[in-house]
């Protein structure tokens, strides 16, 4: 028996990744605590992104509205 594949010994995958995090916000790398952000500042900047922003989407009626649980169809 050779075991020429040692290469699982610790786990080396998600060793370089959290280098190449960035801050989506200002670029700054990312901290463990704030991430994908570097604070709490940037996260909080993304979520207003988010409320007011690209993604704020009206919650419309969709065409078909979903039954009600109050109406007992009999
Ligand atoms: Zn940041």
């Amino acid at each position: 028996m050779v075991q020429e594949e040692d290469a699982g010994k610790g786990g080396d995958a998600g060793r370089g990744d959290s280098k190449a995090r960035k801050c989506p916000i200002c670029g700054k790398p990312a901290t463990p605590r704030h991430r994908p952000f570097c604070s709490a500042r940037c996260a909080d900047v993304d979520l207003h992104r988010w409320l007011g922003g690209v993604y704020a989407i009206p919650a419309e009626d969709s065409d078909e509205a979903p039954p009600l649980a109050g109406e007992p169809r009999k």
